[in-house]
């Protein structure tokens, strides 16, 4: 089967700006065309501040494009993790930033109109096991104590919000909700270029040089000088080539999805435009998009053989959730998420000038429009003390990650194994 994205399938109008061509000045270029790109584009030319994107593809071509469009708060890691982590003076930064993320989002969506069918349904995540049960109890008794209120759904109730009764319970929480992401993408660039950003597209950045008082860019027909660098390529470009070794690992995550079901269906299942990721290992998550595809993702593989048998074990997956499902499978696609070593986000001044972030862990709908503003608000002169996560000088390495995806088709086989019921469940 080809790959086909759904979302760009369902983007209708295509957002055409030019390639960059012969040479430009600027006061700040941003590198990279996701939504942390574009939310601090966006946030700098509302403050007047003159702005250009350099984006490789089209806008949204990296995981902004491609994403669950599920809007999720918090980190990958839970409250007190983070906090051990960080420190509690910057975990708790962290954690309330992170919390309040699709806050920020669902707010400037509204604030610029922009229609990326966001919705606000909630988030469920669904315990495989009752062993995950405690995970659960755990993660609502952290937000609990930050006021944050969260519900635990039993068997029953589960089954009836989610129309499955594969689950022994679930985490609710209704700060959690869904977009159409690529509408989204195209939604924030559009908004960016209203407030007086530049946007290119298919505009490479080959490289990044220092002169005397600003940086050049250049790419293959032009080159762009500018006092300020931003550069957000998170798994679809190299923070490594800082010259500080590895510092991210990019994986795979693929989806697929059907063509709508029926409506007698859609009214049983994910009630309420609830969507879910569930508490495995390598976790499924899914909900239904507003024509009432049933859309559904997993981890994914770097071959496209490997990307195959993904496809192939989603679809069984979503069969055995949902045997009542009409197998209308006309979308497959992927796209690249950048895990790090302690699954935070990394907010990187190499030098004056130059800021860089990434390491959203599969979180970065909500998460990454947020530190988009960060890094406006750093370049207009927040103090590092204010920033919601640390400043680092030199990206966090993780000397492990090349070895680790070497042994990804290892373990993303095995994973595939477990769906079958081969071998034992995993946790
Ligand atoms: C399949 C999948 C499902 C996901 N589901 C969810 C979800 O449901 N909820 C959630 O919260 N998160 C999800 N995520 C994660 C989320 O999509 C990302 O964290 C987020 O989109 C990251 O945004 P970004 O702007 O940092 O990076 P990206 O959107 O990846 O943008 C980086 C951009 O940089 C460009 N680029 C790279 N190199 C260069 C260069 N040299 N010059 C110019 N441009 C360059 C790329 O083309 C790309 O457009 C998912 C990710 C994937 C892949």
């Amino acid at each position: 089967m080809n790959e086909s994205n759904l979302w760009k399938r369902t983007a209708g109008e295509e957002l055409v700006v030019p390639v960059l061509d012969g040479s430009r000045e600027t006061e700040i270029a941003v590198v990279g065309a996701g939504y942390t790109g574009l939310s601090a584009a966006l946030h700098l030319a509302e403050r007047g501040r003159r702005v250009v994107v350099l984006e490789a593809g089209e806008i949204g071509e990296g995981a902004s494009g491609r994403n669950g469009g599920q809007v999720l708060p918090g980190l990958k890691q839970d409250p007190d993790m983070v906090e051990r982590i960080l420190g509690p003076g910057t975990g708790r930064r962290a954690v309330a930033f992170a919390g309040a993320a699709p806050d920020f989002l669902f707010a400037l969506v509204e604030r610029h109109r922009i229609a990326c069918d966001a919705r606000r349904g909630g988030w469920l995540q669904p315990a495989a096991s009752a062993r995950h049960l405690p995970v659960l109890e755990r993660r609502m008794a952290q937000w609990r104590a930050r006021g944050v209120e969260l519900s635990l759904l039993s068997r029953g109730e589960t089954a009836e919000r989610l129309g499955t009764d594969a689950y022994r319970g679930a985490l609710f929480d209704p700060r959690g909700g869904s977009l159409h992401p690529l509408r989204y993408a195209r939604g924030l660039a559009r908004a960016a270029m209203r407030a007086g950003a530049r946007l290119f597209r298919r505009s490479p950045v080959r490289g990044v040089h220092r002169t005397g008082d600003g940086w050049r860019l250049a790419t293959p027909r032009g080159e762009l000088r500018c006092g300020a660098v931003i550069c957000v390529t998170n798994a679809y470009g190299d923070p490594a080539a800082m010259g500080v070794g590895p510092c991210i690992l990019p994986v795979w995550s693929v989806q697929v999805a059907t063509d709508p079901q029926p409506p007698a269906l859609r009214a049983g299942i994910l009630r309420d435009g609830i969507c879910a990721s569930d508490t495995r290992r390598f976790l499924s998550y899914f909900r239904l998009d507003p024509d009432g595809r049933f859309v559904i993702g997993g981890r994914g593989a770097t071959s496209a053989r490997g990307r195959a048998r993904a496809f192939a074990a989603l679809r069984r997956r979503a069969l055995a959730l949902f045997p009542e499902l009409e197998p209308s499978w006309r979308f497959a696609w992927g796209g690249l998420v950048a895990l790090t070593e302690n699954r935070l986000p990394q907010l990187v001044e190499p030098a004056p000038g130059l800021l860089l972030a990434f390491g959203y862990n599969g979180r970065g709908v909500a998460l990454a429009t947020a530190i988009g503003r960060v890094l406006a608000d750093r370049l207009c002169g927040a103090e590092e003390g204010d920033l919601p996560l640390p400043l680092l000088r030199r990206p966090r390495p993780w000397p492990l990650a090349p070895w680790l995806r070497l042994q990804l088709p290892l373990a993303t086989g095995l994973a595939a194994l477990l769906e079958r019921g081969v071998a034992p469940r995993e946790r």
